[in-house]
């Protein structure tokens, strides 16, 4: 049992739609063609189970997007915008913003900015 799927909102669709995934994709990963049978919802959302919004994954590459999801949602979370935001905004690199995070002193800098406005 998936128990993950709990979470989502009207989960009959979303069920579904994996299988019907599955089948469109013949149950290969679309990222790395191994077998795979876990869908990600593309925009994040949790209830937008269109075809057109789900990736079928293998395992790991499934755990890698959720890996990822979690990093976004802490910038965000901290900052109001991911890291990657934060270059297409300012420039710089990410790991430029990485580092002044990991210092302490990222909230500061982005505060100096035009038009840094923290929403969260
Ligand atoms: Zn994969």
């Amino acid at each position: 049992m998936e128990r993950w799927i709990a979470y989502y909102k009207d989960h009959y669709r979303l069920k579904k739609n994996r299988l019907i995934k599955i089948d469109q994709e013949k149950g290969r990963c679309e990222q790395c063609k191994q077998p795979a049978n876990k869908v990600k919802h593309i925009d994040s959302s949790r209830d937008n189970h269109d075809l057109s919004n789900l990736k079928l994954l293998c395992n790991e590459c499934f755990g890698e997007a959720l890996r990822s999801i979690k990093k976004v949602s802490k910038y965000r979370k901290l900052y109001g915008f991911t890291l990657d935001e934060m270059v297409k905004r300012w420039g710089k690199s990410s790991g430029y913003y990485f580092y002044e995070h990991r210092k302490g002193t990222l909230k500061d800098i982005l505060r100096k900015k035009k038009n840094y406005i923290n929403n969260t």
